[in-house]
Parts: C-alpha cells; structure tokens; sequence
C-alpha cells in the first residue's frame, strides 16, 4: 500500500538522520554503542553505516583504546572533507572568519577589527569571505553562519540591535547579497549566546543528559540562553535570555536599555575592569580578554583591590543567578563567555552564595555550577558550523 510505503521511507530517513547525527556528535562511536543508543536493530545500523560510509559521509577511524579485552570496536566518525562552512564570529572588539567542518573541526582563516559603522563591515567582511569562498581548495562551501553579540531575527535574517555598535534594523541577507550576488547557499544568524550553548548541549559531556538549563554569557556585557525541555527558547521574537537586562537595583544606574541596575552594569567584564581601573590605573592587556586575566591574576595575588573587586562581582553573578534559578528550575548552570577563565574556586564562590539565596525546592535538581567547555571563540564558531551542518545533515542523508 501506498500509505504504508511513505512511513517506511520516512521512518528510514529518520533512523538514518539519526544515526548519522549520532556519530557527528559523538566522534568515536561504535557500531555496537550506535545499536544501545537509538535501540535500532544490530543489522539496521550496519545497513545504515555502511550506506554512510558509501555515500562519503562517515568515515572509519582508527580503532578506539579499549579496557576490555578482545576485539576492539572501530570508530565512526563524519568526514572532514565532504562539506565546510564559513563561520563569523563578529565580536565587540575582533571578527573572525574561519571554515568549519562536518567533523565539527574549526580553522580561523583572518580576523580584523570589527568596525562600528556597519557598511565598513559589511564591506570588510564580503571581501574576506569572497577571498575564503574562491580560495577553499575544493572545499564544498555549503553555507555561511554568524555569530552576532547581539539580537538575531535568525528566521528573517534581521540584525534587530547590536548594542555596541548601534546596529538595529538590518536586513544581513540583503546586504550580503548585494555584495556578494554570486553566493547561492544558505545564509544563517543567530546570537553568540545561543551558538555557544548549542556547543555545550552536543559536546559537554557534564550536561549530556540534562534538558533544563541556563547558559550565562559574561563577557562586555551579560547575554545568556536557556534550555526548556531540550530546546533552546528562543521567544516570540528571538530575543528570550538577554539576562544582562534584568534589574537587581531598582534605583541603580541608567543602563543604555534604559533601564536602571541591570545585571551587566554589576557583573559584566567591562564593569569590573572598568571599576578597576578606576582606582589601579590601567590593566595589562589590549583587549578584554587580556585585561580580564590580568584582573584575575592579581586577584589570585591579592594585589591592591582585585580581590574585593574580583568578590563583588562573584557576588552579583551569584545573586542575578539566583533570580534565574528560582524563575526556571535549571538542572545545570553553565558559566560561559569569558567566564572559562574563572579558576574552580571562584565557580565554587559563586555556587555557594547561590546555595545560601535560592529557594530550596529551585535548587533540588541542579547539579554543579560548571564553566563552559570551549572558550568564548571556539564556542560560537563550533555553534555557528553546527547549525550550516545541521542543515547539511538533512539533506545528504536523503
Ligand atoms: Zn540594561
């Protein structure tokens, strides 16, 4: 019957997509951890990895180490070579342009100085990005993806506001393609925020299992994401986590939003190194990043007040942390953005005052406070080539 012809075919798509996507996202897998996983039959996920190895899309790997003796299982694991995405990071301070890859592999190709005036980048970045597209090496250029520190319409590709630069109301694809007119693939945006805890979700091995959570992106400001049920909420207009807006001091200072006493006036990097220096004089170091760890550095050292400087803005971390916690009943918090660079203890500071202020009910199923697994660059450029390859996945297993 036709009927039941059309489910069996979909239902072979979609065992296959999954499969496929199982050994993208778990480089090393076996045949035999495949079988557990999807609870597909044994003879089911040979048929399937043998058509993906054919098809180019998945290759065999060395065998993996193994404590148990016996035959070792061989890895599986998806092509480099069989496609590549140009990934954007644009950042406050730098742009990066790279390739990113079916195994999830990123290079950085160039970076420049993000300039605020936007037709400056636009230009800038189509002559990179044409400059990358033409000299790929045969790579197969399936899609471009970028990562913006700001709010993404990521369906009507819309730069709605980029705060630092005052960009608002864009139309990207139209831009791009004005610049570039010859460019025929896939065009996807999103903000960093989200990219960097779409990483997280597929590459942390400490939240693999956990479908509620709560990624706080510190970095010139705060942004953030959450995890509702294995999804990333994204709201009715894409703007959902834009935690650093969240008043903890009614009367506070005017914050560009305008707002008063928002989150990212207390606890952001700018914030703090600004406070610093304030007092100190200016930090070691060109960009935030470098003026972030010379702040931690000192703090570590107890030189002058980077160590009260350094606990304020544990505290408030913790106490915008709490309001969160309370609002959406995470199982993990990931400290993220330039929050990787926060030594554990300071992550067992921040735990303990949140420990100490959240309801208790709130606090039931979550586990450790952890940092982000990547740094802030490679996890919004892992996040941005997930998405290109996402979309890839579904069409090359068809
Ligand atoms: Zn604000």
């Amino acid at each position: 019957m036709k009927i039941k012809k059309i489910n069996a075919e979909r239902m072979g798509y979609s065992n296959k997509l999954m499969v496929f996507n199982l050994i993208r996202y778990s480089p090393g897998i076996s045949r035999n951890e495949i079988t557990k996983l999807t609870g597909l039959d044994k003879s089911t996920v040979t048929k399937i990895t043998y058509e993906l190895i054919s098809r180019g899309l998945v290759e065999e790997g060395e065998r993996k180490s193994s404590k148990s003796p016996g035959r070792k299982p061989i890895r599986l694991e998806a092509a480099k070579g069989i496609a590549a995405s140009i990934i954007v990071k644009v950042g406050v301070e730098k742009t990066i342009v790279g390739l990113g890859f079916l195994n999830n592999f990123i290079e950085k190709i160039v970076e420049f100085e993000t300039p605020k005036n936007f037709n400056t980048f636009i230009d800038k970045l189509t002559f990179e990005v044409d400059n990358i597209y033409k000299n790929s090496n045969g790579h197969n250029i399936v899609g471009i993806s970028f990562s913006f520190p700001g709010m993404i319409d990521r369906k009507n590709l819309i730069i709605e506001y980029v705060p630092h630069f005052n960009w608002s109301d864009i139309k990207l694809k139209d831009v791009f393609l004005k610049e570039l007119p010859y460019w025929d693939k896939p065009i996807l945006a999103a903000n960093e925020a989200k990219l960097a805890l779409q990483s997280e979700i597929y590459f942390n091995e400490e939240i693999s299992n956990l479908n509620n959570g709560v990624y706080i992106f510190v970095s010139q400001g705060i942004g953030g994401a959450i995890l509702i049920d294995g999804k990333i909420h994204l709201g009715s207009n894409y703007t959902a986590g834009e935690f650093g807006h969240m008043s903890i001091q009614e009367s506070g200072e005017k914050c560009f939003c305008n707002n008063q006493g928002c989150w990212e006036t207390f606890a952001s990097i700018d914030t703090i190194t600004k406070i610093y220096e304030y007092s100190n004089g200016k930090l070691k170091g060109a960009t935030y990043e470098e003026k972030f760890k010379n702040l931690l550095e000192k703090s570590e050292k107890r030189s002058t007040n980077s160590y009260e400087i350094m606990n304020q803005m544990l505290y408030y971390l913790a106490v915008g942390t709490v309001n969160l916690i309370n609002i959406l009943n995470p199982e993990f918090v990931i400290i993220g953005g330039y929050g990787y660079l926060f030594p554990d203890k300071y992550l067992k500071q921040i735990e303990h005052t949140i420990r100490e202020r959240a309801l208790k009910p709130s606090l039931k199923s979550l586990g450790k406070i952890v940092k982000s697994s990547f740094d802030i660059e490679t996890a919004c450029l892992t996040g941005a080539n997930l998405r290109v390859m996402d979309e890839f996945a579904e069409k090359a297993v068809i």
